[in-house]
């Protein structure tokens, strides 16, 4: 018996740590499943209220009615060294419940907040503990708490489950006041719900005044529990029998056969309990009453409620002992899992600047090894530069107006007005000059196209690459420090390229290559076409036509040039860097930070931080359950 006191510290604490996690038995093995539990079942007016007054061997306070427990209520006794009694709520922790009154408020209002007001019912249930420096010695005292909390639960089955005490809806049978139809069935199927547990020790109480064949608690024993292994016949109103008769038959196992044996109680009377006789002499009374029966008198040592608290706890001790095992296996099975999830959501990163520097540049560095392999290959994207190239540029300068340009008319103007007042003598020097320079002007549009289109290629890339670093997936702020400091890189290559470009197309402009059309002169000489002579007329169709056509031979060949020079500079400027020197100015700057601000950067999310926290409260919670389960399991 000792070790009972122990026995509830490790159930409170693994009951804690079912309750965190929500574990209140639903699917699948649970540990709230591996733990046994006491239900008190049985008729209206058995006796069950007053079988649990006696067990634990204190008063009630007054009764009332008008009640309805709506929520089962998960109590937990915890001793104190000295102080008074006091409550708290797991939905409310840190505020401290002196006054009962309010406490009873507060499980109204609480199940009002889940239910509505409406009187459904909720298998939720509402966790409160009690602090109190009285002795524990049974594991029954706590029940002088709850009755203390609960004056009207006279209509309400009491349950421990777990060694908690619950308190569940009582049955009913037709709905009242506004009840929804279907609360019968509901609170029937959520009493079954905690019975039919293989856990559930079951305290089946029945009134010896009546024929054992009718009794509520022995049908509903039997239905949920076939072998009798969980169940515990409890017979009550042993004095309420007809004179000359009495219930040896039952008790003696002969009427109905238990697995363990019955137990007779003498309650107080209705009577007794108007004239306030207390929990003492009650039990003085119900002592007396065995050892002087002429026919329980044999039996008077295995009679009364306080044989059956000791019948009980003894059970209890062993059946947990039993468990002792699984419930360790199950645990650690646990710790084993959250420890798995803590591993995959990573560990905190250290307070010193030097690690979080190192933080940083690690995950830059992945960042940067990411993005990476979206232009080398191994992961796509890159490919997206080769099209630029291959396809939009090429169609770009397909599309350019060298047609409108270099047409006739055009060509007559440009050529007229180059030549002012006096026409020219061999070739219109000047002329060509004009056509050709305002034919490459055009291609900036184009080259300016290029660097654009590769601009967003690449920053697509980097934000993708960010999204696909697992490392950074819990930093958002150094997330979107990542990526600013990537596209400032990115419009920094950006502006190098289009002035890279466009000299390009300027250099084309600046100095022409005078062989090619030294060339064409040597080609059509040969070809016995003499160029028209001074005194020809400079306008002839002919004439305008020829330059033309000589134009734009020079513009196809230095479109020719571009289109294989525009992606060098493209790829030099913007694609080199990027690979080579993206992060450079961030390293840069995060050298210079102060650890504070690193700190920032390295600012976590949120909901991460918060889902580690808890899993860490859990493995705190399961490994303290753990090793008290072990201190007692050594006992
Ligand atoms: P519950 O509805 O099952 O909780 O039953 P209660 O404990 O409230 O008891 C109903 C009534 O029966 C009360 O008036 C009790 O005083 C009375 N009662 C219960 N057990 C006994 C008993 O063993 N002997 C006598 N004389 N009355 C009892
Ligand atoms: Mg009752």
């Amino acid at each position: 018996m000792a070790t009972m006191e122990s026995l509830i510290g490790l159930v409170n604490r693994i009951q804690r740590a079912c309750t965190v996690l929500g574990d209140h038995g639903g699917e699948g093995m649970s540990l709230w499943e591996a733990l046994p539990s006491v239900a008190v079942v049985g008729g209206q007016s058995s006796g069950k209220s007053s079988v649990l007054e006696s067990v634990v061997g204190r008063d009630f306070l007054p009764r009332g009615s008008g009640i309805v427990t709506r929520r089962p209520l998960v109590l937990q006794l915890h001793k104190t060294e000295g102080g008074t009694d006091y409550a708290e709520f797991l939905h409310a922790p840190r505020k401290k419940f002196a006054d009962f009154a309010a406490v009873r408020k507060e499980i109204a209002d609480e199940t009002d907040r889940i239910t509505g007001q409406t009187k459904q019912i909720s298998n939720i249930p509402i966790q409160l503990s009690i602090y109190s420096p009285n002795g524990l010695s049974l594991a029954f005292a706590f029940l002088l708490l709850a009755s203390r909390l609960f004056p009207l639960l006279d209509e309400n089955d009491f349950f421990f489950v777990n060694l908690t005490l619950i308190d569940l809806p009582g049955l009913t049978k037709v709905a009242v006041d506004g009840q929804p139809e279907s609360i019968v069935q509901d609170i029937e199927m959520m009493v079954r719900s905690y019975v039919e547990k293989p856990n559930c020790i079951i305290l089946a109480i029945s009134p010896a005044n009546q024929d054992i064949a009718t009794s509520d608690a022995i049908k509903l024993a039997r239905e949920v529990d076939a072998t009798g292994e969980r169940t515990f016949g409890v017979l009550t109103k042993l004095d309420l029998m007809d004179k000359g008769t009495n219930a040896l038959d039952v008790i003696e196992g002969r009427s109905y056969r238990l697995v363990y044996p019955w137990v007779g109680i003498v309650n107080r009377s209705q009577a007794d309990i108007n004239k306030n006789v207390d929990m003492i002499a009650a039990r003085q009374k119900e002592r007396e009453y065995f050892e002087s029966s002429p026919e329980y008198g044999h039996l008077s040592h295995k009679m009364g409620a306080e044989y059956l608290a000791k019948l009980l706890s003894q059970h209890l001790e062993k059946v947990i002992r039993q468990r002792i095992p699984s419930i360790i296996a199950l645990i650690n099975k646990t710790i084993d899992e959250l420890n798995a999830e803590l591993d995959r959501i990573g560990t905190p990163v250290g307070v010193d600047g030097g690690a979080q520097l190192y933080t940083i540049l690690e995950m830059c560095r992945a960042f940067d090894r990411i993005f990476k392999e979206h232009l080398d290959g191994g992961r796509p994207g890159g490919d997206k530069i080769y099209s630029v190239f291959n396809h939009q540029l090429p169609a770009a300068l397909k599309k350019l107006p060298f047609d409108r340009h270099l047409s006739q008319s055009n060509v007559k103007k440009v050529i007229s007005e180059a030549d002012g007042y006096q026409p020219h003598l061999i070739a219109p020097e000047q002329g060509y000059r004009r056509l050709i320079e305002g034919s490459l002007g055009y291609f900036k549009g184009p080259a300016d196209a290029s660097v654009d289109a590769v601009h967003f290629v690449l920053k697509e890339l980097v934000r993708k690459s960010i999204a696909e670093t697992e490392e950074l997936k819990r930093f958002p702020s150094l997330q979107s420090d990542i990526a600013a400091a990537a596209n400032d890189a990115l419009e920094r290559f950006r502006d190098e390229s289009r002035r890279t470009v466009s000299r390009l197309v300027e250099m084309e402009s600046s100095y022409l290559t005078v062989e090619f059309f030294r060339k064409l002169n040597t080609e059509r000489e040969k070809g016995n076409n003499p160029s028209p002579g001074p005194n020809a007329d400079r306008y002839t169709d002919n004439h305008l036509r020829r330059i033309g056509t000589n134009v734009s031979a020079y513009v196809n060949m230095v479109c020719d040039t571009m289109k294989n020079t525009l992606p060098k500079a493209v790829v030099h400027c913007q694609v080199r860097e990027a690979k080579r020197s993206l992060l450079n100015q961030f390293y840069a700057q995060i050298g210079r930070k102060e650890k504070e601000q690193l700190g920032k950067m390295l600012n976590e999310d949120p909901w991460l931080m918060a889902k580690r926290e808890s899993i860490a409260k859990r493995l705190k919670l399961y490994k303290a359950a753990r090793d008290e389960i072990d201190s007692v399991a050594w006992k």
